[in-house]
């Protein structure tokens, strides 16, 4: 490949969920695309809770008439506190009927969704594929050079930075991030078991972190289990029913009788957030832009706001006239993006801190406001439409 004598109006490096998606929405607008990207199967069995608007954006793309059958809808989540201390919250439950929804969103795991996500990228003209890596990303006055791992070279008036947290395409905007490790871990696995789950998701809060069973079709459910990071590497360790037996404990059986089903991975928990979303003609969107705990299903929820932000700003710009990649545009991208991501990695923060804390003070505020949410029905139905999406934001 050496296709630096054509410039392409947004070049996304990096394939996974929020890149793809990226690509996606910004050939949809017509603008000239290329997504520089390995094609590799993806690497872990984690799922996504789809919440609120993001499954209208995949419908959009075209994308979710693919994958919307091997989901499952969440219906009601359920906040149960699994300390065992002194001072414990309410339960605390959210039913998507009392905000008038059918569902909050739906849960599917990232293989499918990915699968989704590459056919429906394959099918766009206007979208260029590059089976290769970016090795060196340099911004100049009226375009970014890249050059590939296979030694190719490609430029754009403007890139997105879609290539995960420890991103080449940030280090070259020469934007720094700050990072803070959770001294947590989250391991992930898949179960079957014997009870339904009725379309409920629960979230038991331990000491160490919460573990939630999200629901899968039939009756499945997969599992997010936050822990300190040896605890973590000792339940990695057990036996498919030595773990099938912890899971059980830990879902108080109300799943019935457990099995967990081949395949788990571990990931150490970090806060991640770069200064600023967007510089030298380089926009960050997915984990690259923010990286946070698994608590409220917000990750991938956000990073496809980022992606139908950018895909939205550019497009406009370009049916303007305007150089999509200029600090202009950009300014617009940064405002777009600044509420709703900081607001939400300050607002987990605080749940996870409020949570670990062994400070009593800090256990009977959290207490008092999970009390709150659950008894006062206009504040609980607040939380529920905040969870899906920011209120400022339409559809
Ligand atoms: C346990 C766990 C559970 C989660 N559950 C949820 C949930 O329920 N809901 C939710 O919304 N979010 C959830 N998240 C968050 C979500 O998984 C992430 O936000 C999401 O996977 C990030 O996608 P991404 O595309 O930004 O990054 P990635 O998936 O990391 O993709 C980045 C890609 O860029 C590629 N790349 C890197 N460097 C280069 C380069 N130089 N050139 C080309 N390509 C490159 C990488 O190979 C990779 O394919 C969870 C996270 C964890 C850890």
């Amino acid at each position: 490949m050496n296709d630096a004598s054509q410039v392409y109006d947004a070049v996304v490096i990096g394939g996974g969920p929020a890149g793809l998606t990226a690509a996606i929405a910004l050939a949809a607008t017509g603008a000239r695309c290329a997504l520089l990207a390995r094609r590799v199967p993806y690497a872990d069995n984690r799922t996504t809770a789809l919440l609120g608007a993001s499954t209208d954006l995949l419908e959009r793309l075209d994308v979710w008439p693919r994958c919307r059958d091997k989901a499952a809808a969440l219906r009601v989540m359920r906040l149960v506190d699994d300390t065992g201390r002194l001072i414990r919250a309410p339960e605390v439950r959210f039913s998507s009927e009392e905000i008038g929804l059918d569902q909050f969103g739906y849960n599917i795991d990232n293989r499918t969704l990915m699968a989704a996500l590459e056919e429906r990228a394959a099918e766009l003209l206007g979208l260029t594929r590059f089976d290769d890596e970016a090795a060196a990303v340099d911004p100049q006055d009226a375009m970014v050079a890249i050059h590939t791992r296979a030694g190719g070279s490609l430029s754009a008036r403007l890139v997105i930075g879609a290539d995960g947290r420890q991103s080449l395409s940030r280090e070259a905007a020469g934007i720094d991030v700050k990072r803070r490790d959770l001294h947590q871990s989250a391991l992930t696995f898949n179960i079957a078991h014997s009870r339904s789950h009725k379309n409920i998701s629960t979230e038991f809060h331990t000491p160490q972190g919460p573990c939630v069973f999200v629901p899968l079709p039939g009756n499945r459910c997969s599992v997010v289990w936050v822990l300190a990071p040896k605890e973590a590497e000792r339940l990695m360790a057990l036996s498919n029913d030595e773990l099938s037996d912890a899971a059980e404990k830990q879902s108080h059986s109300i799943l019935g009788a457990v099995r967990v089903e081949p395949e788990r991975h571990v990931f150490p928990l970090a806060i991640e957030s770069p200064g600023q979303f967007c510089r030298n003609r380089i926009a960050l969107v997915g984990e690259s832009a923010h990286v946070l705990p698994p608590i409220g299903a917000q990750g991938l929820n956000m990073g496809l706001r980022d992606a139908a932000d950018i895909a939205d700003i550019a497009g406009n710009a370009m049916s303007l006239g305007e150089d999509p990649g200029s600090p202009q545009v950009l300014a617009r991208y940064q405002s777009a993006r600044r509420s709703d991501v900081t607001s939400r990695m300050f607002a987990i923060d605080i749940a996870n801190r409020s949570l670990l804390s062994d400070f009593l003070p800090m256990q009977s505020l959290r207490a008092a406001g999970l009390h709150l949410i659950g008894s006062i029905g206009p504040l609980r139905r607040l939380a529920m439409r905040e969870g899906l999406a920011p209120s400022w934001r339409r559809a």
